[in-house]
């Protein structure tokens, strides 16, 4: 069960404390896109976004977008936000989070994935070995198949609450 639980959970992409991960080690940053970044219907970043990205890049982190959906959705971002992205990821099966490890030549222990599914962002990274970065979804629309995750996600949470490990809104890193 302890495979689905986050090391660290913040409210949004902008509350996490960005130079702690760089104090711990943490160079490369994967994101998520549907409903971390933004909602899935909204087909590219706003001004926040660049803005926070613009810092990250600063803080000399390498970012890097992983998202499950394909190339076309991920172009406009890839474009506007000048980073690298990992298409069809697949997540959580944890083959293409070691391809990009491999790619950029990353340790497990210098990379974070920040994600809003305990399902699929939490569950991959947690198999892979990185630290996992749990956000609130920014939206309640999901995609079809997100919506039978959330169901799931919702039982673990449940199982979480009981043992005490996890409650949403309770955040911690
Ligand atoms: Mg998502």
């Amino acid at each position: 069960m302890e495979i689905f639980l986050p090391d660290k959970y913040y409210k949004n992409i902008y509350e996490i404390n960005y130079r702690q991960l760089k104090q711990d080690g943490i160079k490369c940053l994967l994101f998520d896109l549907d409903n971390t970044l933004v909602p899935p219907h909204i087909n590219k970043p706003n001004k926040k976004i660049r803005d926070l990205f613009d810092n990250l890049k600063e803080l000399d982190f390498k970012v890097i977008i992983m998202s499950n959906s394909g190339k076309k959705r991920l172009t406009p971002f890839k474009d506007e936000l000048i980073v690298d992205c990992s298409a069809s990821s697949m997540k959580p099966l944890k083959k293409k989070f070691l391809k990009v490890l491999k790619e950029y030549k990353f340790d497990v222990s210098e990379t974070a994935i920040i994600g809003d599914q305990l399902l699929t962002d939490i569950f991959g990274g947690n198999r892979a070995g990185i630290t996992t970065i749990l956000v609130n979804p920014i939206s309640k629309k999901d995609i079809m198949c997100t919506k039978l995750n959330r169901r799931i996600e919702k039982f673990i949470e449940k199982k979480f609450l009981k043992r005490e490990l996890f409650k949403r809104g309770k955040y911690y890193d």
